[in-house]
């Protein structure tokens, strides 16, 4: 295996430091180390974090490999300095079986950019009627953990009990969409003040709380451990604090674009900012942000949906909702968190890796850089400014929100396991 030294890295933005890779682990970490290696970096000004862990990426394949498929999709996340993603299960077929769920886990191995754990379905075809086999996608070579419908919602209740009832047993866990569904028939945005002025169909906050609201509940009712899949209002977070508060064992995930990006931006009608669920407001936004900062909210999840241009550019109220994020998820965070002072680097490491591959049990993934530890990192430049630009992403989709913003930060190279997937801000082709 190749060897690397890396002179002058801020580990979680502390002191420069030397890295020593050999093996695949982190073989010497100290100040003026005397070691040799195959490749040198300098990494002065360079922060130093654990390799990123998403709760909530969408590859896509099988069955829309023209929006995304496990290969470019971990190329994307490599890019983005992840070094493992948890794959949705609402592809084509749905990932409701040990064998769909062992297919995309054996793609993620055969990829080689970025560790892949397939995401269960919790009922068959997402169909929300019947159990899928939660025990033998747990059993299989794929050793499902995590299971969500998501894209839609368990909404009901005895099916979302048995569920959670059937996880305990192995430790698992439902990520739930939490989206009642016929509060949001039609739904098309937030409903709210903008909503009601373009005359499109509201998405109500309510429909996401009392869902919320209602799986806390149950998951303290069983004993039973219940994640709550991108939270985006400012009541979601009381209820998440509460639950939180009585010692219930429920966590939760923001997107960046929840972080960053409000429902004035639909005035542009460009369904580039249409997704689920919607984006909602300024009030909401600061709710999500403080409560990352303090710790209710646990992770930052990508939901990362990629579409085929077909699917976007079209008129918003038959335009597919979702967007793309791996690529840039750490630097809306930078913008958010950090540079407003609401996070450090060690804060962000513990919400983007810690706190993540403790939630969906993945070993060898979220640990700390420190000696003897598998060689998972990335090598983020805060100080780069530029404009974004979709074309050069990794992602085989286009739907970026952010085309043509500034923001701050990039990642110059991604480790897996001591292999570099990413080195200069360019893939490593393997
Ligand atoms: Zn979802």
């Amino acid at each position: 295996m190749t060897t690397y030294l890396i002179r002058n890295a801020q580990i979680l933005g502390g002191a420069p430091r030397d890295i020593h890779i050999v093996d695949g682990v982190f073989a010497a970490i100290g100040e003026d180390l005397d070691v040799r290696a195959d490749i040198d970096i300098d990494a002065h000004g360079l922060v130093a974090l654990p390799g990123l862990v998403d709760l909530h990426t969408h590859l896509r394949e099988p069955g829309r490999e023209d929006a995304e498929t496990v290969l470019t999709g971990t190329r994307a996340a490599a890019m983005g300095g992840y070094t493992a993603v948890h794959a949705m299960a609402n592809t084509f077929p749905v990932a409701d079986s040990a064998g769909v769920v062992e297919q995309v886990w054996r793609l993620g191995r055969e990829s080689g950019y970025c560790d892949v754990q397939p995401v269960g379905a919790v009922t068959v075809g997402l169909e929300g009627k019947q159990l899928a086999e939660l025990g033998a996608m747990h059993d299989s070579a794929a050793g499902v953990r995590v299971f969500s419908d998501d894209g839609k919602c368990v909404d009901d209740a005895v099916i979302m009990r048995r569920a959670l009832e059937y996880v305990k047993a192995f430790d698992g866990v439902v990520a739930q969409h939490a989206q009642e569904p016929r509060l949001t028939a039609g739904a098309q945005m937030n409903e709210g003040l903008v909503s009601g002025e373009l005359g499109l169909g509201g998405w109500p906050a309510v429909a996401e709380e009392s869902i919320i609201a209602r799986d806390v509940l149950l998951a303290a009712h069983v004993g039973s451990r219940v994640h709550i899949c991108h939270l985006s209002t400012a009541g979601s977070v009381e209820i998440v604090r509460w639950a939180k508060a009585k010692g219930w064992d429920v966590t939760a995930e923001v997107t960046p674009h929840h972080l960053l990006l409000t429902d004035e931006l639909v005035r542009s009608y460009d369904p580039v900012y249409k997704v689920n669920p919607p984006l909602r407001t300024a009030a909401d936004v600061e709710a999500l942000r403080e409560a990352l900062a303090d710790g209710t909210i646990d992770a930052v999840a990508t939901d990362h949906a990629p579409h085929p241009a077909e699917d976007k550019d079209c008129e918003w109220a038959v335009a597919a909702m979702g967007m793309v994020g791996l690529e840039t998820a750490l630097s809306v965070v930078q913008q958010t968190m950090v540079d407003t002072g609401l996070l450090n680097w060690e804060g962000v490491a513990d919400r983007m890796s810690h706190r993540p591959a403790r939630i969906g049990r993945l070993a060898g993934h979220g640990r700390p850089v420190s000696v003897g530890e598998p060689a998972n990192l990335v090598l983020f430049d805060p100080a780069y400014r530029g404009v974004v630009n979709p074309d050069t992403f990794a992602t085989r989709s286009r739907n970026s929100p952010y085309k043509g913003m500034d923001l701050p930060g990039r990642v110059h190279a991604t480790f897996l396991r001591g292999e570099a997937t990413v080195l200069a801000g360019e893939l490593v082709e393997r």
